[in-house]
């Protein structure tokens, strides 16, 4: 069995010694080579608490906007960029970029445009080219705050020019592709519709003070308030709610897999049978995959 090894070892040598050659001469060349930075060997890693954070200028965007600062253009790397939050009706003035920009959507529900162009709708997961020097704004949908990160690369140290705000007429004068038309005065609301009849005021407090107070309070994205309140009618096994509920996590940008993955977490937590009932509204309620 040793001897069998040995010569197998032996056999194996020149075929691996001839492969590695070339690849050794590879390894000594950049001692030849002309760039002679010092190689750092401690790892650039920033913490979210030392990168700056900011409000955006009332100068070039309309509404609340915060801006977190994610990574600086480091000479000869020239991309920088930053995470930005939109609270609901925000969004930046129009403007372009010398050389172009991403964007990047990680929550909420948003609105991007390009002069003389439709309005689109965007959502987590969607990423958007901004070609260089097109003229265009980015912000969130009326009633849905939405973030997302921004990267460009800077010409001559700017990465962005700004120019006129976006009006309310621009901004509000038509639903983005592929949204439903925002409920108007003259359609009915879900708490109008479902017992408004019966429990007017109830209805009305639902509309005025829940869902156009509470949920619309700057402190938690509608995402994340979408994905306490399924949280907590899931525990509390309220199928009748959880079904309205799904649907709107949908539209505030939760994906259907993050809502299978809640019922399967919370059945440690608010029990098993809880988790089951879910799993069946959440079966009947969510398109099919
Ligand atoms: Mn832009």
């Amino acid at each position: 069995m040793k001897l069998i090894a040995v010569a197998l070892a032996a056999a194996l040598v020149p075929l691996s010694a001839a492969a590695q050659a070339p690849a050794a001469n590879a390894m000594t060349s950049p001692a030849t080579s002309s760039t002679a930075a010092p190689s750092p060997t401690v790892v650039n890693l920033t913490h979210r608490e030392d990168r700056s954070s900011f409000d955006g200028s009332p100068d070039n965007f309309t509404g609340q906007v915060r801006v977190d600062t994610l990574l600086k253009a480091q000479a000869p790397a020239r991309a920088s960029g930053g995470s930005v939050r939109f609270q609901p009706g925000a969004r930046t003035a129009w403007h372009t970029h010398p050389l172009g920009q991403t964007l990047i959507v990680t929550a909420g529900v948003g609105r991007v445009q390009f002069w003389g162009g439709p309005m689109r709708e965007m959502r987590p997961g969607d990423v958007v080219w901004i070609p260089p020097g097109v003229k265009h704004w980015h912000g969130a949908a009326p009633k849905t705050s939405m973030t997302h990160i921004a990267i460009a690369e800077e010409q001559d140290g700017k990465s962005v020019a700004w120019l006129e705000k976006v009006s309310d007429a621009q901004y509000g004068g038509g639903a983005a592709q592929g949204q439903a038309p925002a409920a108007g005065a003259a359609r009915p609301s879900v708490a109008q519709q479902s017992f408004g009849d019966i429990a007017p005021g109830l209805a009305q407090l639902t509309d005025d003070v829940l869902f156009g107070d509470v949920w619309l309070r700057p402190g938690l994205s509608a995402r994340d308030r979408s994905l306490v309140t399924v949280s907590a009618l899931i525990a509390m096994n309220r199928p009748d709610q959880l079904r309205g509920h799904l649907a709107r996590a949908l539209d505030n940008g939760v994906t259907r897999e993050e809502l299978i993955e809640s019922i399967t977490h919370l059945a440690f937590y608010a029990g098993w049978p809880s988790a089951v009932t879910a799993a069946g509204v959440a079966k009947e309620t969510l398109p099919a995959k």
